[in-house]
């Protein structure tokens, strides 16, 4: 069960909650004042598996030679 982060919008204090996926996006109490104005912060976790994944390795080809030999001398860099 992944934990969220909410912040409250009358007194600032930050809310931890464990809690279900599905109950991610649900109003939570402020513990401090009891105000329901309170709005879900996104986590570490959860900007990590968003941008994240495979294909990340693949950006740094470039600098020279083409994608398979990665700079050195192959049939598809001495073609051009
Ligand atoms: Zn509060």
């Amino acid at each position: 069960m992944p934990l969220y982060e909410y912040y409250c919008a009358d007194c600032n204090s930050k809310i931890e909650r464990l809690r279900p996926i599905s109950q991610a996006d649900e109003p939570v109490e402020c513990h401090v004042c009891h105000s329901w104005r309170t709005s879900r912060k996104l986590s570490i976790f959860s900007a990590f598996s968003k941008t994240g994944g495979n294909g990340s390795s693949q950006a740094i080809s470039g600098t020279g030679g083409c994608s398979s030999c990665a700079g050195g001398h192959c049939a598809s860099c001495s073609s051009r």
